[in-house]
This record gives C-alpha cells, structure tokens and sequence, in this order.
C-alpha cells in the first residue's frame, strides 16, 4: 500500500491534520469492526484501514524526525514531536514470548509446530478506556460531575465526584467491542517451522499475522528436553549402546538408533567408537549436519549357557589348531617363545 492509496482508504486529502487522520481512522474502524459489522467484507476493511492509518503514521513521524525537513509553512501547526502525542494509538505490532520444548530430535531435524493461545491486548476501538466520552451532559449528575451525599442523617449534604462520569461532567459510553472491560483477548493458531540445528536458550522470531486488527508476533524461547539414549556435547550428537560381544567379535551388522530411526551399522572388532558421516546435530541452524558418534559396549554373557559354552569351547579349538598350522602367527611365535624358555630354564639340564 503506497501513501495514494492510504489516503485513498481513509478518504482524506493529503493535507489532512494528525488530528483528522486519527479522527477518520478511529471512525472508519468502528464502522467496519466486524464485530459490530456482519458484512463479509468487514475484517479485510478493517485490516486495510489500520494498515492504511499505521502506514501514515510512520510517514509522518519519519517527516517530523528528519532532521533536514522543510519548515513549515506559519500557518500550519509543526508537527509534535512523537512524545508529545495523546492517547497514543494502539500498538500496531504486538509480541508474545512463548517457550518451546523440543526433542532432541526435533532439533537435529526441525519441525513444525501448532501453537495456541490466547493473547490480550488493550481494546483498541475504547483505547483501554472500556468506554467512550460523549458530547453531551452526564445524564446522572446532569453535567456537575458532583453528586450531593446525604451525611449525619441528611442534616448535612456534602458533595461526591459522580462516578458514572468520573466527575468530568460528560456522558459515557459502555464500549461494546469490549464489553466495558477495555482489554480483549484473542485467541491464535500458529504453524511455525523451528528449523533444524536450533540450540537450547535459542530465541525464534515469528513474523507478525493480524488478529483482530492487530499484528500479533511471537518470540519463541527454544528449550531441548533430555533425550534417553541421545546426548548433545559441544553441538556433537552422541550416542552409547551396548551390543552382543560375539556379533561384535564376528563383525556382524547392528541396528543402531539414529534421529532419523534405525539405521544399520558394520561392527569392527577392532573398534569401540564409530561416526556416522552427516547423521549428526547440524552445525548450525539449517546448516550441514556434522557427524554421529556411536560408542558401543561390547556385552557377554557372564554365565554362558551350555549351547554357548560348547561353541566357544569349539571356537578355541579351532582357533589353537590354527595357531599351530600358522608358525607366524602372533599365538604361534608366542608358542615357540615359551617352548624356547622353557627348555633353557627347565631344571637340571644345565651343563
Ligand atoms: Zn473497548
Ligand atoms: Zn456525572
């Protein structure tokens, strides 16, 4: 929306006064408030009067900022300085600080996430007041903004401020919007992408949607629950399993959990601690994902059962057997080494 059109939707010259601007603003709004007007149109008017008023708005203080602004003209009032101006108009832009709690999961792989609430905010039709002055004479006090109180058993009147007029002598209005109550709550509905690689302590901005003819955003505080088997150190995902110690002894294949879900892993008896290349925390948010430590723990049976201890005993065999037909072996030179000692240091056979 450019200032023509701005001007265009209050219908109001370009010469139109702060005042005026505020005046066709607050009468425009609640015209077309929809909870006053059944039209269908009513809420998208509604959003392009704010829209239009908030617009001119801006411009105008950007005018009375610059330093370099023309004067003005002696017959026109300067414009006041921002502080100066009274009731301010309800704040354009909203925001609500909420915390989010995700899985470690989630983080590593972002998410979106519904969000709902209710927010309550200062009624903008009534500016907070819960009411509107009128022009006429409060009907109670009839415009004295005092009411004469009987005291003493009515042998003294004193006076007391009217409290339907708060003494200023002048009609209200209950405000209907708000039901006299000044604030309104709105309740929302957000979907919101939490990208992956966010971090504990994280702090997400929503842009603003308009509820209510108010542009509500949402400050999103990021917090990662502890995960049960997960860990998050120094930004490097890790992860401590126990295995069968034969299936690692035999080099088998494992299921190993990753944030993705299972994923299948080629165990090394030589090893205890394994990286799965790209399957970690990203290194930042929407960054490359570093990688996935994977310890395992190697776990036998401390009483093997019959069946296992027949297969060992075999396995043992089979593997002295092969120690003997292989010399070179580590177990075969060791073999020879002790024969050696043994025949020097035996007893008696010394000359
Ligand atoms: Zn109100
Ligand atoms: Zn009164």
């Amino acid at each position: 929306m450019d200032k023509h059109e701005a001007y265009r939707e209050l219908g109001l010259p370009h010469t139109a006064t702060d005042e005026q601007l505020k005046a066709a603003w607050r009468r425009l709004v609640s015209r077309w408030h929809p909870d006053r007007n059944p039209s269908r149109d009513a809420a998208h008017r509604t959003q392009r009067i704010n829209k239009a008023y908030h617009h001119l708005r801006n411009l105008r203080d950007e005018e009375a900022d610059a330093p370099a602004a023309p004067p003005q003209p002696a017959s026109k009032p300067a414009p006041k300085p921002r502080t100066e101006k009274a009731p301010p108009p309800p704040p354009p832009r909203e925001v609500t600080v909420r915390q989010v709690s995700l899985s470690l999961e989630e983080a590593t792989l972002g998410c979106v996430r519904t969000l709902r609430g209710r927010f309550t905010h200062a009624c903008g039709t009534c500016q907070g007041q819960g009411h509107r002055v009128l022009a006429s004479a409060c009907t109670r006090c009839q415009g004295k903004g005092t009411l004469p109180k009987p005291a003493l058993f009515g042998w003294l009147w004193t006076q007391e401020t009217c409290p339907d007029c708060e003494g200023d002598g002048r009609q209200r209005e209950r405000c209907a919007p708000c039901e006299g109550k000044g604030q309104r709550s709105i309740s929302y509905r957000r979907h919101v992408r939490i990208p992956p690689g966010v971090r504990a302590g994280d702090e997400l901005s929503v842009p603003g949607t308009l509820h209510d003819g108010i542009e509500l955003g949402l400050e999103l505080r990021l917090a990662i629950e502890p995960h049960p088997f997960f860990t998050l150190e120094d930004g490097q995902l890790r992860c401590e399993i126990p295995v069968c110690g034969y299936a690692w002894a035999a080099n088998q294949w494992v299921e190993v959990p990753a944030p993705e879900g299972l994923q299948h892993m080629r165990l090394n008896r030589d090893a205890l601690v394994y990286r799965l290349r790209g399957q970690g925390f990203p290194e930042r948010p929407n960054g490359p994902r570093g990688d996935y430590i994977v310890k395992v723990v190697p776990s036998f049976p401390e009483t093997p059962t019959a069946e296992q201890q027949a297969l060992l005993d075999q396995l043992a065999a089979a593997s002295a057997r092969a120690a003997e037909a292989q010399p070179d072996s580590a177990l075969g030179r060791w073999r020879r080494q002790l024969a050696g000692w043994q025949a020097k240091a035996a007893p008696g056979t010394k000359d």
